[in-house]
This record gives structure tokens, C-alpha cells and sequence, in this order.
């Protein structure tokens, strides 16, 4: 059977950016993705017809490390970014990789690999987890959230209806001005409710701006700050309904009273942001450290090159996001924040595969 130099898990921007790298250098690597396609992550969880943002880090100066996959600065959509990335690597000539096949576990013999799919095994030296981190966050409210949709697919399917999309930051925006766009466009009389639990919404400059444009344009948004998700129930119609506390106010030193709104679920959409895979990672016997900033995490503990403290296991892009512990070689742990961007993902797998090419070569001695 062969034994790969590397395999990687996930075709999403870092899997693909570490393919293309491997196969720059001559590396014989496959990729296991459990969806039809690649970047199926991205397009399961954007919402239709979203414009994908070229984002750097502030204070980096370094560009994308893979040109194919960095957004053209005049903005596509992620369908067209989708297309753009399929022709641009049927150019290179194809990657290896194996679509509808779910990556389990793996276990070592000796210094090899064994990395076990639901459908079968493969052996390799390396293998590197570019799994995203699309299992979303909870909607914690008394009652039921399920129904509850989570990205917006249909933006149609919204029309003439009064929608709440819950959560201030730039996917919320982002869902919040496609729908605006397509009821003024539409000349739809209802409204866009936009909810965030707190006072601040935490949105990138590119999306300010757009929403600015849309407001200006006559988008009718109302935005409802300091606006908490509280129960989830069936009213007397047996419609399912999510109830919104917007406002408290105090009648004396003991009464306190609220203001609630309550929108049928099938018209709510919650972007309230997706969990890392810290729980894959346990089961996988990766060591991980709880943290106490903000909120408690466990996050998962890796070297200067990216290396889980299994060897030749690596972690790279939305999987060791928004935090991560780097642990260096004099024992110091430091947590590092890492924004999850398109840009982090790609420079992570081409970090990454430069490292595993290296130490392939004998030019470095693996840690
Ligand atoms: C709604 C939304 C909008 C965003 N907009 C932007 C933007 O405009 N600009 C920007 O820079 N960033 C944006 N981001 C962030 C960006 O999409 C992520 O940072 C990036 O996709 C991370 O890439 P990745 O390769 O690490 O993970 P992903 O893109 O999540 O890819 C992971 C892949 O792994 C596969 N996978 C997972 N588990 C397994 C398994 N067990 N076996 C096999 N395959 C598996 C998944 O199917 C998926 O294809 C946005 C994110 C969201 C949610």
C-alpha cells in the first residue's frame, strides 16, 4: 500500500493551499474531504450569493502565499470564488483528493500514519487536519432553537416576511444586507430586524461599508442592540416562535420590566458563529489546555510549525481558530490569537507544507 508524504483532511482554503504547495514540491499527497466538493465548508455555511472578503490580518504585510486562492479585491461572490478556484487548479493540472469520505481517526505503527475514513485506510508520514470549524454555536434560550436556520441559503424565501437575523458581527451583516438589498430591490414593504446581544457589533471595514451603502440606498433595517434570544415556543396557532428581550427598564428597586418582540423561527436566522473541533482533537489524543480568557476553552496546544503533540500530526487554519496555545521548544505557552480568515487557513497549509518538505529533505531534524 502507499505511503503518502502527506494527508490531508479538508479541501477547504488550507487543505487546498497545502495541496498545491506539496504538489510544488514534488510531494506525494492526498486529501480526504467528506463533501461533494472542495470548499464544500465555505459553501454550506456562507450564505448565498455572499461577497468573500480578501481580509489580511492588521499589521501584516506578508501577502497570500497561494495566489489562487486569495479573493480578487474587487469583490466575487463565493460562487464565483468557487469557480475561480476549480479552474485555476484544473490549470495546475488537479489535486489528488477523495470527495464523500470522512476522516475518523488514525493510529501510529512505528512512524507511520494509518489514517482511517468511513470507507477505508490509508498510510502516510504526515497528515495535516485542515478542518475547519463549522459545528455552529448553541442559540441558548429556554425552549427549542432547532428550527432556527443558521446561514441564509434561499434569500427568496424571505421575501414579504419580517426577518430577524440574530448576531452583530460581519456574518450577520453580511446575511442582514442581502436580504435588504433584495427587499428594496424587490419593492418588499417589510422589514430587517438585525439583533445583537450586546452594545457593540463587531464588523470588518469592508462591511461597513457595504452596509452603509445599503442603508444609505433606503435598505429598512432596524437594529436592535442589547437584544438577548430568551424562549422558543408554540403558540396557539401551533406556530413556532422565537421570543427577544429588547429592552429592560425598572418600575421601582424591585420591579424589573422588559420589552420582547417574538418573530416565527422559519423568519429568524442566527449567525452566532461556529465552535472549533477542541472535542475532535481530545478524542484524537491531541493535548489540549484550558484557557480562561473571556471564556473558558480548551484549546489545543501546538508548536512553532503548526505540529499537534502527536509528530507529524498538524493543525492548521478555522480548526486552530480564533485561538490556539503555541508550545516552544524552551516549554513556554503562549496563547496565539489567530484570526479565522481565508488568508490565515492558506498561509497556515503553506507554512506547514514547507516545514513537512524540509524536514522531508533531511534539512531539518524533525522536533
Ligand atoms: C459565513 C462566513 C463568512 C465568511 N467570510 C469570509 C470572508 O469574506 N473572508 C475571509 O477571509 N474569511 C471569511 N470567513 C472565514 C473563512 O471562511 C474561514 O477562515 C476558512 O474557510 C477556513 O478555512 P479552512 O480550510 O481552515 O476550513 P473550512 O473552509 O471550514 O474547510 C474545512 C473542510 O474540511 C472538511 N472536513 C471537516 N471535517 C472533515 C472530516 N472529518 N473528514 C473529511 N473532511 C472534513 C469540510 O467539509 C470542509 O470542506 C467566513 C466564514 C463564515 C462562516
Amino acid at each position: 500500500m502507499a505511503v503518502y508524504d502527506i494527508i490531508i483532511v479538508g479541501a477547504g482554503p488550507g487543505g487546498i493551499a497545502a495541496a498545491v504547495k506539496a504538489k510544488e514540491a514534488g510531494l506525494n499527497c492526498l486529501i480526504i474531504e467528506k463533501g461533494e466538493d472542495i470548499l464544500s465548508g465555505i459553501l454550506s455555511s456562507y450564505p448565498t450569493g455572499k461577497k468573500v472578503y480578501p481580509t489580511i490580518p492588521k499589521g501584516i504585510s506578508e501577502d497570500y502565499s497561494v495566489s489562487l486562492l486569495k479573493p480578487p479585491e474587487k469583490k466575487v461572490t463565493i460562487e464565483e470564488f468557487y469557480r475561480s478556484v476549480k479552474e485555476a487548479l484544473k490549470n495546475l493540472g488537479g489535486l489528488n483528493i477523495i470527495t464523500g469520505e470522512e476522516f475518523k481517526s488514525f493510529h501510529k505503527e512505528g512512524e507511520i500514519l494509518v489514517v482511517q475514513t468511513n470507507k477505508a485506510e490509508s498510510r502516510c508520514r504526515n497528515l495535516i487536519l485542515a478542518i475547519g470549524s463549522n459545528i455552529p454555536r448553541k442559540l441558548k434560550i429556554y425552549g427549542d432553537a432547532r428550527p432556527i436556520a443558521r446561514t441564509l441559503h434561499d434569500p427568496n424565501k424571505y421575501l414579504n416576511h419580517n426577518v430577524l437575523v440574530i448576531g452583530g458581527g460581519n456574518t450577520g451583516a453580511d446575511v442582514v444586507i442581502t436580504l435588504s438589498k433584495l427587499k428594496r430591490e424587490k419593492e418588499d414593504q417589510t422589514k430587517v430586524y438585525w439583533a445583537n446581544r450586546g452594545e457593540k457589533f463587531k464588523i470588518v471595514r469592508e462591511v461597513a461599508r457595504d452596509l452603509g451603502e445599503e442603508i444609505l440606498l433606503g435598505g429598512d433595517i432596524e437594529i436592535l442592540k442589547d437584544a438577548k434570544p430568551v424562549i422558543g415556543e408554540v403558540d396557539e396557532s401551533g406556530i413556532r416562535r422565537l421570543t427577544i428581550r429588547t429592552e429592560e427598564y425598572s418600575l421601582d428597586d424591585e420591579i424589573k420590566r422588559y420589552r420582547s418582540m417574538s418573530f416565527p423561527m422559519k423568519n429568524v436566522i442566527a449567525c452566532i458563529g461556529f465552535v472549533g473541533p477542541a472535542q475532535i482533537f481530545e478524542q484524537l489524543g491531541m493535548e489540549l489546555m484550558t484557557h480562561e480568557t473571556g471564556m473558558k476553552s480548551e484549546l489545543i496546544i501546538l508548536d512553532e510549525n503548526l505540529q499537534t503533540s502527536i509528530k507529524g500530526v498538524y493543525a492548521i487554519g478555522g480548526a486552530i481558530s480564533p485561538s490556539y496555545i503555541k508550545r516552544s521548544t524552551d516549554g513556554k505557552s503562549n496563547e496565539v490569537h489567530h484570526l479565522n480568515l481565508i488568508y490565515t487557513a492558506v498561509n497556515d497549509g503553506a507554512r506547514v507544507v514547507d516545514h513537512i518538505a524540509s524536514k522531508l529533505k533531511g534539512s531539518i531534524t524533525p522536533s
